[in-house]
């Protein structure tokens, strides 16, 4: 189905200005929050920007005696999404405590699957260039709960804590190291982001916080990538630092660059990268240590007494495969294959899975090629213009398809059409109307109507005397040349004419 990519080694990115080469090492693990309703264990509504407090069940708030009940359909979510990323779903999986201390925290503890996840090995292709892709393996995909947020900055003496967002559900993506530049990392994560929006598992929405990425940063020398890809043995690598919740595909870059070069100088300098937990800083453009290994939690995993292992059955995961939406690698290559799309073009048009839906709306019985030209040129050109979206546009898929068939019915030129498209964009209505009622149809012929209308005046002196005293005789002189070129000269293009002729 994809083989009209070219799947390319993982090319590292070599840092420059160093002593010597170093290639890097890069595995992310993202947090994608379910796209439900109700939270993971409790019935509490997952609503975004409520009032604090305002959606936290007895079991968020760790109530004594309150019990979890697991949401089937966040199951359902990290079952798709495991399907979305060609991965093995595990029937059988598991819930574990993961025991901090924290004030947003109130069970101290975090309802996770360390042991076993719900989904095991998958693949996500991320795509460099147009008909270039390289495979990121998963590791797994794990559920687990949101904890709350701590608010620092609304008094001096206070801390307040909010526990809306406490026990959402999260789906935690692994990746091997296998990313080897900060390009390919905030190509990973669209890609993701993606795949979770064809599905309608995840919102993607990074600013909001419900898409954000642990990035795990090394670095070596040339070779040693190699060799651990052969042994599958960590001990090759460098020693890694993980930037915490990094939620913008640009800070991702920055942050793996200056990470990097710290590692970099550090080990050029004769010193050791300490592994340890660092925060981005974006205005500093650094990073800073949060916590070191010696420092890090002892989280005294253990199966959670509360919950019974997590079962599910092949035939409820088969349904499930059965009624997947198409995504996006599938979609890319049948705009290629069917629709003769180029790779670049597919890609534009797949990259927003409302975008897809309106393209394929337009292109539904219509040329493809003409229906991607007039989509990505005219209307995302108009749409990021005016900072619009396919959602919000002024002219439907439906009304874009009117003009195109249009043109294709020669009934317009190409030139017209782009007038049609302004005309459509900023009064509405129906394409084919407004040609008709504003005589915009194609004149093919210019001067062939010109010379009968030069006949009629010629042949008609008379007539031109009156019409030249009362204007409402000229519509005599158009009925005349209609006739003459058997109607088949644009009404309007004629009157235009013989208006000019006798000089109204
Ligand atoms: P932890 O749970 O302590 O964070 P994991 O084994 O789950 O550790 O690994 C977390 C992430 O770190 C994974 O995405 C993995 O690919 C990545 N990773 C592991 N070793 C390295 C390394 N040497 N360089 C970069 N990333 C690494
Ligand atoms: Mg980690």
């Amino acid at each position: 189905m994809l083989d009209h990519l070219t799947y390319t080694a993982p090319e590292p990115k070599i840092i420059q200005g160093a002593k010597q080469d170093w290639e890097l090492v890069i595995g992310l693990e993202v947090h994608a929050q379910v796209a439900s309703n109700a939270k993971l264990f409790s019935g509490a509504s997952t609503g975004f920007g409520a009032e604090p407090n305002s959606h936290v069940a007895f079991v968020d708030a760790a109530m004594p005696g309150m019990l979890p009940v697991i949401n089937e359909f966040c199951v359902a979510q990290a079952v798709r999404t495991g399907l979305g990323i060609k991965a093995a779903i595990n029937l059988r999986s598991a819930f574990d405590r993961k025991n901090y201390f924290y004030p947003d925290l109130p069970q101290g503890y975090q309802i996770s699957q360390l042991y076993h996840p719900i989904v095991g090995e998958g693949e996500v292709i991320v795509d460099m260039a147009p008909g270039v892709a390289r495979r990121v393996r998963i590791e797994r995909i794990h559920l687990e709960q949101d904890a709350g947020k701590s608010i620092h900055d609304m008094d001096p003496n206070m801390s307040f804590v909010d526990l809306n967002r406490t026990g959402v559900a999260l789906m935690e993506i692994v990746s091997r190291p296998d990313i080897r530049g900060p390009e390919e990392a905030a190509a990973y994560v669209a890609k993701l982001r993606q795949i979770m929006r064809y599905l309608g598992t995840c919102d993607g929405n990074m600013q909001n916080g419900n898409l954000r990425a642990d990035v795990n940063v090394s670095v070596c020398p040339p070779g040693a990538y190699e060799r651990y890809q052969e042994t599958q043995d960590f001990s090759h690598l460098g020693t890694r630092c993980e930037i915490k919740n990094m939620n913008s595909l640009r800070f991702i870059q920055a942050a793996i660059e200056v990470e990097a070069r710290r590692q970099i100088a550090i080990i050029e300098d004769g010193g050791k990268v300490v592994q340890e937990t660092r925060l981005y800083d974006p205005d500093k453009g650094e990073t800073r240590s949060m916590r070191s290994k010696e420092e890090a939690h002892d989280y005294r995993y253990f199966p959670d007494p509360d919950l019974l292992p997590l079962e599910i059955e092949q035939a409820w995961v088969d349904q499930i495969a059965g009624a997947m939406p198409e995504l996006p690698d599938e979609k890319k290559a049948r705009f290629v294959k069917d629709l003769g799309l180029s790779e670049y073009d597919a890609g534009v048009l797949t990259a927003e899975v409302e975008n897809a839906d309106y393209f394929e709306a337009v292109a539904s019985g219509r040329d493809g090629k003409m229906a991607a030209n007039w989509v990505i040129n005219e209307l995302f050109g108009r749409l990021n213009k005016e900072g619009l979206t396919v959602e919000t546009s002024p002219v439907s898929a439906a009304q874009l398809g009117g003009v195109i068939d249009l043109i294709g019915s020669g009934a317009i030129s190409g030139k017209i059409a782009k007038d049609l498209f302004e005309i459509v964009w900023t009064e509405g209505g129906d394409p084919a109307q407004i040609v008709e009622e504003r005589g915009m149809k194609q004149v093919t012929d210019l001067g062939a109507i010109e010379a009968a209308v030069d006949e009629i005046i010629a042949a008609n002196p008379a007539q031109v005397e009156k019409a030249k005293a009362n204007p409402k005789l000229a519509g005599w002189f158009v009925g005349q040349v209609l006739k003459a070129t058997g109607g088949k000269a644009n009404p309007a293009a004629v009157q235009d004419l013989v208006a000019r002729k006798l000089g109204q």
